[in-house]
């Protein structure tokens, strides 16, 4: 069995973003030579998530908007987790809500997505350096 290991690497513009990361998910697949396996893409940080959706502007404006109905940044008092010195209370929920990983079949050296599946970065307490672990595993 093959294996293989990458990390991603990202720093936000802004405190709450989504980036879409297929194509440097689908290169970590190519570099990986796995024909028949499964890719796991997971945020390595509780405040920050990986999930599958549409790359359709209007659904991420959607989320913004829900996401910061469902657990507003401020007031950053709202949250007892704040008592620590933190300002990311929000961050937690929403990484929660959006989930931590996706595993993704791999095909005949592809990744085997649904015709509108896309891979996105979920970013909720970003301008720092946070990373994303890709595991590649098959034959
Ligand atoms: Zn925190």
């Amino acid at each position: 069995m093959r294996s293989h290991r990458k990390e991603l690497w990202f720093e936000t513009a802004k405190r709450m973003e989504l980036v879409h990361i297929t194509a440097q998910v689908e290169a970590a697949v190519r570099e990986s030579g796995v024909r028949e396996g499964l890719c796991l893409v997971n945020a390595m940080h509780i405040t920050a998530s990986v999930f599958i959706n549409d790359d359709e502007p209007g659904l991420h404006a959607d989320y913004a908007r829900w996401l910061e109905e469902l657990a507003p940044h401020a007031p950053t008092s709202r949250y007892r987790h704040n008592l620590t010195g933190e300002d990311n209370g929000d961050a937690h929920l929403k990484r929660q809500v959006m989930g931590r990983e996706v595993v993704v079949a791999i095909t005949e050296g592809a990744l085997d997505l649904g015709p509108w599946e896309r891979i996105f970065y979920g970013e909720f307490d970003g301008m720092r350096r946070k990373r994303v672990l890709v595991k590649i595993i098959g034959e």
